[in-house]
């Protein structure tokens, strides 16, 4: 089976990070086993990385840590129970580093931390705290064919599918039909 890409589909910047192993629920795969996966991540998870120094140094151990508390807590509030404090806790943590401070040289904003790569978990970490508020978590959806888990920000919220170019909610449809066809 072909393994799919990073995609950029969940409704923000921590859900498509959580969104970077595939499959979660059914068999697991991970899209960011070095320091080069997390790099290409980054590079197009926000505008604001786009033109960050490269390189540093990358704890790729640090960022799977965040990532899976993350996946965590958004599971944990999506069934209604408190997420763990040992979760919460490290997101906080990580949440407290500086943000990238921007830079302009020859026309071109670059942006730049004394330490680039907790900046950018740091980020993340925000992106995920702003997710977990307790208004905010109502929006948190778990697809139930690819398990990704998205924000529905459709105006009526009623999403049940996400929209990633695995097409679940089109397989859905296609097996309603079938179904309805009596195949
Ligand atoms: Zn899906």
């Amino acid at each position: 089976m072909a393994i799919r890409n990073f995609e950029y589909t969940a409704g923000s910047l921590a859900l498509n990070f959580v969104d970077t192993v595939a499959q979660r629920q059914t068999s697991p795969y991970d899209l960011i086993n070095s320091e080069k996966d997390f790099i290409k991540w980054t590079r197009n998870a926000d505008p604001v990385f786009y033109n960050v120094r490269f390189p540093f140094p990358i704890d790729v151990g640090a960022v799977k840590e965040l990532r899976e508390a993350i996946y965590k807590a958004l599971c944990a509030v999506i069934t209604e129970t408190p997420p763990k404090d040992s979760d919460i806790e490290l997101i906080n943590k990580c949440a407290v580093n500086a943000d990238l401070r921007p830079s302009l040289k020859n026309g071109i904003v670059y942006f730049d931390s004394g330490d680039t790569f907790n900046a950018i978990l740091s980020m993340i970490a925000a992106d995920a705290i702003n997710c977990l508020a307790e208004n905010a978590a109502l929006k948190l959806r778990e697809c139930p064919d690819c398990q990704m888990i998205f924000r529905d920000n459709s105006r009526p919220q009623n999403r049940i599918w996400c929209s990633s170019s695995s097409g679940c909610g089109n397989r859905a449809k296609v097996r309603r039909h079938r179904a309805k066809k009596g195949k």
